[in-house]
């Protein structure tokens, strides 16, 4: 159990996987209440199951955050279930890498649609609520493609870049509510099962040999949490030692 996380009721967009399922069970030991949420159901109750059986607080709802009444939703089924919503991670995101000249406009629009607008309606559930119990913290995972721009990254580096943005725009315009930035390098996860050109998800698949384990993420996470209500950690930038990205 530790001081400033355990009885936080956390809700977490896309911890079906990844860096979302390590940081809803790194949370959970620490006392956390961890509320999942995203499409793949089967994956969430098996989450909730073996984060029950070691001893921790779990819910699970289906999610799909391109849907703003779906986090509505959510958001409120938390706050039904435990009595407050202290912090929304806005962490499920797609990946769908290609050059522009490929046209691949409805990936695009997709990653548009996830990353930007299920992070907006993420915002749009948990900011009336933080709003009236005069607390609560968002942590919106961006990435190091949120600092910088690679070819075949262009709009999924413009959604992480909108994720920068938006963050530190919803944290000054918040004295009594905590906005965190989590920017990832390269990290273990199933993010490149959205990437539909064969030959660029076999050179992600070698870039990321050095990558570092979701655990990292979540312990990140973890440390922006457990700060006294008074300190905003603001961004925390993650990456393999033995990697460039
Ligand atoms: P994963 O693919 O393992 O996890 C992505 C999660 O997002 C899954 O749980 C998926 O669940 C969920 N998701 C996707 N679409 C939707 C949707 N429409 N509604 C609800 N949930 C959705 O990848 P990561 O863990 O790596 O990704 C987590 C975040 O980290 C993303 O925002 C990603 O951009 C970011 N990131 C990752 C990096 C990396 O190297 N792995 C580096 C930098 C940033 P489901 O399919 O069940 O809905």
């Amino acid at each position: 159990m530790a001081v400033n996380i355990e009885g936080k009721v956390v809700v977490i967009t896309g911890a079906s996987s990844g860096i979302g399922e390590a940081t809803a069970r790194l949370l959970a030991q620490k006392g956390a209440h961890v509320v999942l949420g995203a499409r793949r159901t089967d994956r969430l109750e098996a989450l909730v199951s073996a984060i029950r059986a070691e001893g921790g607080s779990a819910r699970y709802r289906a999610l799909d955050v391109t849907k703003r009444e779906d986090v509505e939703a959510f958001v409120n089924f938390a706050q039904s279930e435990f009595g407050k919503v202290d912090i929304v991670i806005n962490n499920a995101g797609v990946m769908p890498i290609s050059p522009l000249e490929a046209l691949k406009v409805n990936e695009w629009n997709q990653m548009i649609d996830v990353n930007v607008r299920g992070m907006l309606h993420g915002i749009a559930a948990g900011l009336p609520v933080m709003k009236k119990q005069g607390f609560g913290q968002f942590i919106n995972v961006s990435s190091t493609a949120g600092h910088a721009v690679h070819p075949t990254g262009a709009v999924y580096s413009g959604t992480k870049f909108a994720v920068m943005a938006i963050s530190e725009g919803l944290r000054q315009e918040n004295d009594n509510i905590r906005v965190t930035v989590i920017s990832p390098g390269l990290t273990k996860s199933e993010l490149d099962d959205t990437i539909s050109d064969p030959a660029l998800a076999e050179g992600m698949r070698v870039s990321r040999k050095n990558a570092i384990g979701a655990d990292a993420i979540a312990r990140a996470i973890a440390f922006a949490v457990e700060q006294p209500a008074d300190v905003n950690v603001s961004e925390i930038i993650m990456q393999p030692t033995a990697s460039p990205y």
